[in-house]
């Protein structure tokens, strides 16, 4: 059993232990990083636009649609200036698109300030940046030294510490501050990246594979199987029965519009037209759609 076993995961690690972790996690990394062409970009505009598009995206997707996305707008002041319009036409195929209004608004307050902030609290300020965005750009771009942590690196963490409950959000920050700790200047951005491909490729959330594991010989879990926990059967809703589904058709549509925009007349799918009425009003007010009077809306533009 490894020190890390033995501890309660209220117990700090031992200094020793987190250095060996993480060298062997950074080594893992030095030769095992996955090809991502968004990691090309340690700018911290270029870091802000991916680490917003990972949130909810799968990486994947993220990393097929962020070049784009970046060629279009390549500056924080390009994203500023831009029509919103505009920007939720990029972030089409990636979904939840009241980020990108709100990137659009850190981007706008960045700007007004001289530039985009280096400290997490500074960070966190900005409109829709939340903890983990904001400590994962002042690592990556920054050289931080706090350990951004999601759901993906806590899993690692519990894992690690053998821990017999999930870590709160606070203790799992707390612990991740133990790696950073120990980590030379500049590495904490690596460190995550690195339990980010560890999380997704191997400490997989059922069925790790230990075997391949660089932190098998710490890890208070390894050779644990990690089933899935049986769900109770609770009756789905079809896809194109939710708001979920009527807000990105209307926001289809609005793209494809253009500055005419169009009529919301009707229904949309199972959608009556007081729910496409009652949706389009709530984009209004989030900030992706504009009223031309009527019963017409477009994306948001300046003027005409
Ligand atoms: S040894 Fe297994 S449980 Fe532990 S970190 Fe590696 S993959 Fe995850």
């Amino acid at each position: 059993m490894s020190d890390a076993a033995q501890g309660a995961a209220a117990q700090p690690l031992k200094p020793a232990l987190v250095r060996e972790i993480n060298r062997a996690l950074l080594a893992w990394y030095g030769a095992s990083a996955r090809p991502l062409k968004i990691r090309e970009r340690s700018d911290p505009y270029g870091v802000l636009v991916s680490e917003v598009m990972a949130q909810q995206t799968q990486i994947s997707r993220v990393d097929q649609l962020a070049t784009a996305f970046l060629e279009r707008f390549p500056t924080l002041e390009a994203l500023a200036e831009a029509e919103t319009a505009a920007v939720l036409v990029a972030w089409k195929g990636l979904g939840y698109n009241r980020r990108a209004v709100a990137l659009q608004r850190a981007a706008a307050v960045a700007v007004a300030a001289g530039g985009l902030p280096s400290s997490v609290e500074a960070l966190m300020a900005l409109p829709g940046i939340g903890p983990y965005t904001a400590r994962a750009v002042a690592a990556i771009a920054f050289r931080g030294r706090e350990i951004p942590v999601d759901v993906n690196i806590a899993r690692i963490l519990n894992r690690l510490l053998g821990s017999s409950t999930p870590l709160s959000p606070r203790e799992a920050q707390a612990r991740a501050n133990e790696f950073g700790s120990q980590l030379a200047d500049g590495e904490a951005g690596t460190w995550a990246q690195a339990a980010m491909d560890l999380a997704s490729t191997i400490c997989r959330p059922v069925a790790p594979l230990c075997d391949r594991c660089p932190l098998h010989q710490r890890c208070a879990s390894a050779g644990q199987p990690f089933h899935k926990e049986p769900r109770t059967a609770t009756p789905r809703t079809p896809f194109a029965h939710t708001r979920r589904w009527l807000r990105g058709r209307l926001l289809d549509e609005l793209r494809e519009a253009g500055r005419e925009g169009i009529s919301i007349a009707g229904a949309r799918g199972v959608h009556n037209e007081v729910a496409v009425a009652a949706t389009i009003s709530a984009m209004v007010s989030e900030g992706l759609a504009e009223s031309l009077g009527g019963d017409r809306y477009r994306l948001p533009h300046r003027g005409d």
